[in-house]
């Protein structure tokens, strides 16, 4: 069994049920099919409600692509692209004035200090244990020493990378 919605002439809609699509042409064409409110034999299948609201939204799509497409065309111009990258060594002065603060920081944090390269571990703990000479002294730890030595108590900070280490 399938239902259709009917329409008539009339423009009446109404519901019937029927074996299969054949027998809806069939009995429509033999004017067994009437409609319920007029009797007219004028008996069309009607948009399904589905297919109303379907279409509907269809409509409503387009007027929003409508309206889309005229804010794009109403949008102001792109921008004009940006000049190309600029070369590395063409700083500006936010970036140079950084270069020359690490710089200074890492100057004042190794000046009257001395560097002791890869034994800043055992130099340091010389130092706490009193083996050392007590002294300013920078150089290169792992991290895994660098926890050590704090955790020892020993108090030791990060130099800063220097701008042109990093290059
Ligand atoms: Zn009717």
């Amino acid at each position: 069994m399938i239902k259709y919605a009917l329409i008539c002439d009339q423009g009446h809609t109404f519901e019937s049920w029927f074996s299969n699509a054949e027998g809806y042409e069939t009995q429509v064409k033999r004017g067994f099919v009437e409609c319920p409110t007029c009797q007219s034999k004028q008996v069309t299948k009607a948009l399904m409600a589905p297919s109303v609201s379907t279409s509907r939204q269809k409509e409503r799509i387009k007027a929003q692509t409508a309206s889309i497409m005229a804010a794009e065309m109403n949008a102001p111009p792109a921008p004009a692209p940006a000049p190309d990258p600029q070369p590395m060594a063409l700083l500006d002065e936010g970036q140079q004035a950084m270069r020359a603060m690490v710089r200074e920081l890492h100057r004042k944090m190794t000046e009257n200090s001395t560097d002791v390269g890869d034994r800043f571990a055992s130099e340091a703990r010389d130092m706490q244990s009193g083996d050392a000479p007590t002294r300013p002294i920078h150089g290169r730890a792992s991290l895994e020493d660098a926890k050590a030595l704090l955790e020892e108590g020993i108090a030791l900070m990060p130099l800063p990378t220097l701008p042109d280490e990093q290059n």
